[in-house]
């Protein structure tokens, strides 16, 4: 079977890939067994050269790059060249802490041992990444993966083979040697061998609840870790005494960036009755100015989704949530042109119950909710499967700091959208899955934490 790039702002076929067949993939895994060996002997010095040529080649060419991004899933070029920066950024991180993360920790104790914890990587790591940030989801897994001793395995999204290639290109350019890093062109019935495999020692997924649920079941099926970044259905929280203006630029921003496919987008509003009629205007003026088109443009706000199939997924959980009694105030409509175009849609009278309530809905769809008090405001914040990320507007940032702390999230800002630094972990709660990425807490979930006791 190919893997077939399809550009959205277009509709038109860009390239068919061939999958690698059963003897490729053996090859490549046979391979990064042979090349985790030396890797594993190389210092920090050494890996952090070649990951910070890595993160020049990601901002001397970001533009390039972006357009890759942009040609196979469609955001706007100035966000893909931002997002090969952003990547540049994680790799420098990385090439600076890692040494400092996996210390060696030496424990106290009166028995005269020399006793310590020591970490060590665990060989190669299969990563699942989704096409919605082709390639930050990839390097925020690489890079302390890489760091820590691991070599790397992808399985990119079905849409974004271009990308893989690219990225697989770009290490080796930087100087990880052949192996270290690889692409495996195969479709997502095939994930279930490669974990399988003995060779391959841990997974991690970025995707969909259902992709999820079957990688971490077959992960530990085999008893191998795993690493789980799922959906999300953000609380964005606006309190009564909130700078309103700021609430709703940020918030337009927080909703409608990458076309509204982020994981931690803001998808859920939830206004307190007070301020609700004039959040919900200023909302809805900062839509209008948003400049929907061709993603290639620089002035370009707002681009096609991804693929046909997903522009109907967003629609159709429009159109049920219409049915159950949401008004659309504006939006929501396919657009009558090549591509897949979707206009930026708000809707309001969503309550709990309702599709836009319940579901993730992953594309340009803010849905506005009314809450009593704070305290009604939290209770439907957590009133959902996901605990991504979340955020609090208020002009008290005590109150927003206990608000935050109440969030059933994995990450939770106060005055701020939600985003990812490599500063700060980065994961969820409940269906939105479990580990870790970035920070200190990234490079250790891929490494065999080793107590050493030395009589
Ligand atoms: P998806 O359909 O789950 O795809 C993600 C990746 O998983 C792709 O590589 C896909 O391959 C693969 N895959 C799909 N089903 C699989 C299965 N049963 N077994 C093994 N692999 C499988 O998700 P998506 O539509 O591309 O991305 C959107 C979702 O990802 C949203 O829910 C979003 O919130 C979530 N997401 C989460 C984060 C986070 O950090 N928490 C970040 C970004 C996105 P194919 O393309 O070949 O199907």
């Amino acid at each position: 079977m190919a893997l077939v790039s399809v550009n959205p702002a277009s509709g038109e076929e860009i390239e068919r890939y061939e999958e690698h067949s059963a003897d490729e993939v053996d090859r490549r895994l046979s391979l990064a067994v042979d090349a985790f060996q030396r890797h594993r002997a190389t210092g920090f010095d050494d890996r952090a050269a070649k990951m910070r040529r890595a993160a020049d080649l990601l901002e001397e060419r970001a533009r390039e790059y972006g357009s890759i991004i942009t040609m196979e899933m469609g955001k706007p070029i100035s966000q893909a060249a931002a997002e090969a920066k952003k990547c540049a950024l994680g790799c420098r991180y990385y090439a600076e802490h890692a040494e400092k993360f996996l210390e060696r920790e030496a424990v106290d104790n009166d028995d005269g041992a020399n006793i310590y914890v020591a970490f060590q990587p665990l060989g190669p790591v299969l990563a699942v990444m989704p096409w919605n940030f082709p390639f930050w989801q990839v390097f925020r897994f690489a890079a302390p993966a890489l760091m820590a001793g691991n070599v790397g395995l992808l399985k990119h999204a079905s849409n974004a083979s271009a990308c893989a290639l690219a990225i697989e290109e770009l290490f080796e350019e930087a100087g990880f040697d052949h192996g270290e890093f690889q692409a495996l062109l195969i479709s997502s019935e095939r994930v279930a061998d490669v974990i399988g495999d003995d060779r391959i020692r841990a997974a991690t997924l970025t995707g969909s609840v259902g992709a999820g649920s079957s990688v971490g079941s077959q992960a530990g099926k085999q008893i191998k870790p795993s690493v789980l970044e799922l959906g999300g259905s953000d609380p964005f929280i606006v309190l009564d005494d909130a700078d309103l203006k700021m609430a709703a630029e940020i918030g337009v921003k927080a909703r409608m960036q990458n076309t509204g496919q982020s994981c931690i987008a803001a998808k859920r509003f939830i206004v307190e009755d007070a301020v609700w009629k004039e959040f919900t205007k200023l909302f809805e003026e900062r839509i209008g100015d948003l400049k929907i088109g061709d993603p290639m443009k620089d002035s370009t706000d707002v681009g096609p989704l991804a693929r046909e199939d997903l522009r109907e997924d967003v629609h159709d959980q429009v159109q049920r949530s219409l049915k159950q009694g949401a008004k659309l105030l504006v939006g929501g409509e396919i657009l009558d042109r090549p591509g897949f175009f979707y206009t930026p849609a708000v809707l309001v009278d969503v309550e709990p119950g309702n599709v836009a309530f319940e579901e993730e809905i992953f594309g340009p769809v803010a849905s506005i909710i009314r809450a009593r008090d704070v305290d009604h405001a939290v209770e439907l914040a957590n009133a959902t499967s996901f605990g991504l990320g979340g955020a609090v507007f208020t002009a008290d940032r005590e109150k927003g700091e206990e608000v935050a702390l109440r969030l059933e999230v994995g990450c939770a800002f106060v005055n701020e959208m939600v985003k990812s630094d490599p500063r700060v972990p980065f994961g969820g709660v409940k269906a939105s899955g479990y580990g870790r990425e970035l920070s200190y807490f990234g490079i250790r979930e891929f490494v065999n934490t080793k107590t050493v006791w030395i009589e």
